[in-house]
């Protein structure tokens, strides 16, 4: 393996086992531990490839800095604390959300989006 692939790796190992969408920021403040040395610039290169091979996902949350997550392949919505700005990932979804659109449109894709405090934020 060489120096690129290792530093790419420990992006992918960061983001693959983290359970909630993490910024480039906190991506590269948990690969540094793995990979030292690691610059921020091989984050942002690193992040672009493996969103180009649909191995992350970019979730762009109106109000907050962009967030990387890894692909699983399933529908899912997001939650994002307005106290600490940490994104979550939510289960499921809300099966009559299409019935919103009036009756001869035809809808493609939805977000949902749900603003307010984490369970740590909400105790303090
Ligand atoms: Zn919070
Ligand atoms: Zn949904």
């Amino acid at each position: 393996m060489n120096y690129t692939t290792k530093q790419r790796d420990a992006v992918e190992q960061v983001l693959a086992s983290s359970a909630r969408p993490l910024t480039a920021q906190e991506i590269w403040e948990l690969a540094r531990k793995k990979k030292s040395g690691l610059g921020i610039a091989t984050v942002y290169r690193a992040l672009k490839t493996l969103t180009k091979g649909s191995k992350a996902v970019l979730v762009e949350i109106p109000g907050s800095a962009p967030h990387y997550e890894w692909q699983r392949g399933r529908h899912h919505h997001h939650f994002l604390c307005e106290s600490c700005q940490r994104v979550f990932e939510l289960e499921g979804c809300v099966h009559q959300v299409v019935d919103l659109a009036p009756k001869k449109f035809k809808v493609k894709r939805h977000e949902i989006i749900l603003y307010g405090s984490c369970e740590g934020c909400a105790q303090k």
